[in-house]
C-alpha cells in the first residue's frame, strides 16, 4: 500500500525569491518523516530554485501545475513534460480545476497531457471534481468518473498503477469549505472501485488525495477519512507553520 502523500499546489504564488526563503523556513522547521511524501508545486519560473533550495532530499518532491499536450513545438507560453523533466520535475498536476474552469482545459487535453506526462517519466496528479450544480444534482460520481475515465484513457494500466488522483470538488477550492470525511470517503470510494475495474488489485496502489480547503485545522479529519490516501493543498500550504503542521499530521 502507498504512502500517505502531501501535495502543496502554490498556483500562482512565490516567485524564486520567495520560493528559496520559503523552502529554507519549512526545512529548518520540519523534521522528516520518511512514512510519507510531500511535493511542492510551485510556479514553473520557481521550479529550479526550489530544487535547489532542497538540495536534493529523497523525501522532498517537486513537480509543475501544468504541462502541454506535446513535447516540443509552436506553443508559446507553454511547457512540455521533457522541459519539466529535464528541469528536475517529478509530477505535474493534470486537469486541476483552476485549468478546467479558468483555462477551459477539456477532458480529452487532459488525457493528452496525462499521457506527455508518462512518456517522459512525470508522474501525473490528475485531478477530478464535481461544481456545486453538479453536486446539487446529484451527479457527483458521474462527473468524477467520466473525468477519470477520459483522464485516463490514453496511457497503458501500468502508467496508471504509479500514478495519483486528486478528488477536489470545485465549490470546495479556495472557498473555507471543505466535504465532509465521509462525502470525501464516498467519492473516493467511487474513484477506488472506477480503478479496480482497470487495474484489478494494483488500484489499491494509487494515492488518492483530497483537496479543496484543507488547512492544519481540518486535515487531520479529512486524512483520516477512510479512502483518503493524502492531500492536495493550496492556500494553506503558502505558510510555512501551516504547511508544515499539515505535512506533521
Ligand atoms: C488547490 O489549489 O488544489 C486547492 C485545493 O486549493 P485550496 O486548498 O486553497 O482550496
Amino acid at each position: 500500500m502507498r504512502r500517505p502523500v502531501l501535495a502543496a499546489n502554490w498556483k500562482m504564488h512565490s516567485g524564486p525569491t520567495e520560493a528559496r526563503a520559503f523552502i529554507a523556513a519549512f526545512t529548518a522547521r520540519w523534521t522528516p518523516h520518511t512514512d510519507r511524501t510531500v511535493i511542492f508545486f510551485p510556479p514553473a519560473i520557481s521550479l529550479t530554485t526550489v530544487i535547489h533550495a532542497l538540495g536534493g532530499r529523497a523525501d522532498l518532491g517537486v513537480g509543475v501545475q501544468n504541462i502541454w499536450t506535446e513535447d516540443k513545438g509552436a506553443f508559446t507560453g507553454e511547457n512540455s513534460a521533457p522541459i519539466a523533466k529535464d528541469a528536475g520535475a517529478r509530477y505535474a498536476l493534470v486537469g486541476h480545476s483552476e485549468r478546467r474552469h479558468v483555462f477551459g482545459e477539456t477532458d480529452a487535453q487532459t488525457a493528452k497531457k496525462c499521457a506527455a506526462a508518462a512518456r517522459s517519466g512525470i508522474t501525473p496528479l490528475l485531478c477530478v471534481g464535481e461544481l456545486l450544480a453538479e453536486r446539487e444534482a446529484g451527479a457527483t460520481n458521474d462527473v468524477v468518473v467520466r473525468q477519470l475515465e477520459a483522464g485516463l484513457s490514453e496511457i497503458a494500466a501500468d502508467t496508471i498503477a504509479s500514478m495519483a488522483i486528486a478528488y477536489e470538488p470545485v465549490w470546495a477550492i479556495g472557498t473555507g469549505k471543505t466535504a465532509t470525511p465521509a462525502d470525501a470517503s464516498a467519492v473516493h470510494a467511487a474513484i477506488r472501485a472506477r480503478l479496480e475495474k482497470t487495474l484489478g488489485q494494483r488500484a489499491a496502489e494509487v494515492p488518492i488525495l483530497y483537496g479543496g480547503s484543507v488547512n492544519a485545522g481540518n486535515a487531520k479529519s479529512l486524512l483520516s477519512a477512510p479512502g483518503v490516501n493524502g492531500l492536495l493543498v493550496g492556500g494553506a500550504s503558502l505558510d510555512v507553520q501551516s504547511w508544515a503542521a499539515i505535512c506533521d499530521t
